[in-house]
């Protein structure tokens, strides 16, 4: 499993990568950090992008940026606007159907979890990372 740690986020685009993603910092390092500022990881892979990338534990993302409150991200893609949980719901039934509103949306570490990228596992293999506030 990924340790959260290894993942880093370009300061422009704001993708996480993992460390074997990132691109070698190809020039100017010197002229694009400034003193005092934390060393890059690398530099964005992203072809249409090429900033520094900040390993991901001194550089939180926040909820909005990864595209859930949970900190979940993708093992795969490290995305994680596209994850899904099999989670258990518990249903009022009603005359006219089934009510779900007062329930609290629970999951177990061993639930299925699977991704829009095409990944499939458990809630347990999920990355979790610190989000900003
Ligand atoms: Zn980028
Ligand atoms: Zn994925």
């Amino acid at each position: 499993m990924l340790i959260a740690e290894a993942l880093s986020i370009c300061q422009d685009c704001r993708k996480i990568w993992k460390a074997s993603e990132l691109a070698d910092i190809t020039h100017g390092i010197f002229e694009r950090v400034s003193p005092g500022e934390p060393m890059p990881s690398g530099e964005c892979p992203d072809t249409d992008c090429g900033a520094l990338c900040q390993p991901i534990a001194s550089d939180h993302p926040s909820a909005f940026e990864i595209g859930n409150q949970h900190g979940y991200l993708c093992p795969s893609c490290t995305k994680g606007d596209k994850l899904y949980i099999s989670a258990t719901v518990t249903a009022a039934l009603l005359p006219d159907g089934s009510d779900t509103t007062d329930s609290d949306t629970e999951w177990e570490v061993g639930d299925p979890a699977w991704c829009g990228c095409g990944w499939r596992g458990k809630v347990e293999n999920l990355i979790v990372i610190e989000l900003s506030e």
